[in-house]
């Protein structure tokens, strides 16, 4: 079949970016690209072997002074140039998107816009790294403190949201004045071609933004953990391998930056009105199947109103049909393999057996022409307790597990008992109650009565197991600035 924005096969073939240049890895393997909706094979990509990564950290350490050394007016003209283009190609780079992740191509256009709002926000924060002066105890003394780029920055982004991830670390790194090595998820690696070709077309120099493809996600960590040119590594993915990462990063004791899974809970308390809060629920959870580390794992709906919100949950969720996203009337798309729809089963076989009860979907749809992909339908349990397996671990899929409370100590108790501290929600008419429950989650953000509560603009990221640093906003590029004291003697 034709692909958007790539003519021809070899075009793909060549998918390793490094030095300005397009060529494929020093094995001369290959590996397949898929569409979850089909399994249909979209594309070959290179499979980079460790000799391309090491070459990529060099031409990115080639490239640092110059880049690093340019004004922050000449890094973001690149950045505003891109952005333009990213906005031109949104259609082309949405349908790519949706081939190869699965998600409607609505839903792609959204997330093409948020991509490149990273472009031009960072575009714009390049230009305000400010220093400062301190006083000094001594009248002959001068304090001028700096903030200087923090070197080549290597980056790795997963598959559930291919294009934002992308723009979120690279646009904040080259705005301060960093160079980078990025290694896409294997799953969606022709959405980040089709990015880095927008960097080489807006004239980034040769050696200041490098792609390598792999199939050993592992020869890339290896490499750019142990290299001393690697100043910092920014990470969106699991916690089990942000874990390793962070480990490994300190035998050259390097910046970490890590955006790992979530397991938010959705709070609904007897003030709220159950039916906009079901369907917030619906929405939030169902977005791109599940599979967002915001999603909501665990729905907590106070028992005097839990009747009216399962209703419309229920009635939300049996709204959304399941298909292929190049179809306009598919409200979710597949999962992203096989393992995740039996992660699905798994999880809703562990809580029946626990006394857990399906009110809508549960099982895996197997007909025509659903057979040939990985779908699994919005689904709704009841009766969630603590024993479950869904109540810890994170599911990454469209199941809503809702638990009943009784009070609001209890609820609260019960929200953070988990390890993860990423995104949480609260419905809540009460404004005494909504500023009081939001100081107390250990989450790193929570919406009231809000299920979006992310933008270029606003800080991104989580505690506790969840992460580390943030992304997105004015403190985005913070994360890829030294601090730097200039003592004088006058
Ligand atoms: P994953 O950790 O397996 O993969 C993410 C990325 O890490 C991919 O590029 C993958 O190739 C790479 N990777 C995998 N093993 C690696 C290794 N040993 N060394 C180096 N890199 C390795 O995670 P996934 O299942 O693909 O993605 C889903 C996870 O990502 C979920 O847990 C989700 O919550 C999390 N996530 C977090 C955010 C956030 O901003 N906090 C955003 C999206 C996804």
């Amino acid at each position: 079949m034709s692909l958007p924005l790539f003519d021809r096969p070899a075009d793909t073939r060549d998918s390793l970016f490094i030095n300005g240049k397009w060529r494929s890895g020093a094995s001369e393997e290959y590996l397949n690209v898929t569409n979850p909706a089909t399994g249909e094979v979209l594309a070959s990509i290179a499979a980079g072997q460790p000799s391309d990564v090491r070459e990529a950290i060099a031409s990115a350490d080639e490239a640092f002074p110059a880049w690093s050394e340019s004004t922050a007016y000449q890094r973001a003209e690149y950045l505003y140039a891109a952005h333009k283009l990213m906005l031109e190609r949104s259609e082309d780079l949405a349908t790519l998107m949706t081939l190869e992740q699965g998600k409607p191509l609505k839903a792609s256009r959204t997330e093409v816009k948020y991509a490149a709002d990273f472009l031009i926000w960072f575009a714009e924060e390049a230009k305000r790294v400010y220093g400062s002066t301190i006083p000094s105890a001594r009248g002959d003394q001068r304090f001028v403190v700096l903030q200087q780029p923090v070197g080549v920055v290597a980056a790795i982004t997963p598959w559930n949201y291919p294009i934002s991830m992308i723009t979120r670390k690279v646009a904040p790194a080259l705005a301060a004045g960093c160079t980078v090595v990025l290694k896409p998820a294997k799953q969606t690696p022709l959405t980040a071609l089709a990015v880095f070709r927008i960097f080489e077309q807006v004239g980034i120099p040769a050696g200041v933004v490098n792609l390598v493809t792999t199939q050993k996600p592992n020869f890339f960590s290896d490499e750019v953990l142990a290299s001393k040119a690697v100043r910092k590594i920014t990470f969106t993915g699991s916690t089990e391998v942000g874990k390793m990462i962070a480990r490994d990063a300190a035998s050259t004791v390097k910046r970490v930056s890590l955006e790992l899974g979530g397991h938010a809970p959705f709070i609904v308390f007897p003030d709220a009105d159950p039916e906009h809060a079901a369907k917030g629920a619906a929405l939030v959870k169902f977005l791109n199947t599940g599979q967002a580390c915001i999603s909501p794992n665990r729905i907590f709906v106070h028992r005097s109103i839990a009747d009216k919100f399962l209703e419309t949950l229920v009635a939300r969720s049996s709204k959304l049909k399941a298909g292929n996203g190049m179809d306009a009337a598919s409200g979710v798309g597949p999962l992203i393999d096989e393992a995740s729809v039996g992660r699905m089963q798994r999880q809703v076989d562990n809580a029946v057996s626990g006394g857990a009860h399906v009110l809508a979907g549960g099982a895996r749809l197997t007909d025509a022409p659903y057979d040939a992909g990985y779908f699994y339908p919005p689904t709704i349990l009841t009766d969630v307790s603590s024993d479950m397996d869904i109540y810890r671990e994170e599911t990454f899929g469209p199941i809503a597990a809702v638990t009943i409370f009784d009070a609001e100590d209890e609820v609260i108790a019960m929200a953070n008992d988990t390890d993860y501290g990423l995104a949480s929600y609260v419905y809540t008419r009460d404004i005494s109650r909504a500023i009081r429950v939001a100081e107390k989650l250990r989450f790193g953000m929570v919406g009231i009565n809000d299920i979006n509560p992310t933008s270029a603009a606003a800080p991104f990221g989580g505690v506790k197991e969840s992460g580390l640093g943030r992304e997105g906003s004015a403190v985005g590029i913070a994360e890829y600035l030294d601090t730097k004291l200039i003592g004088i003697s006058v």
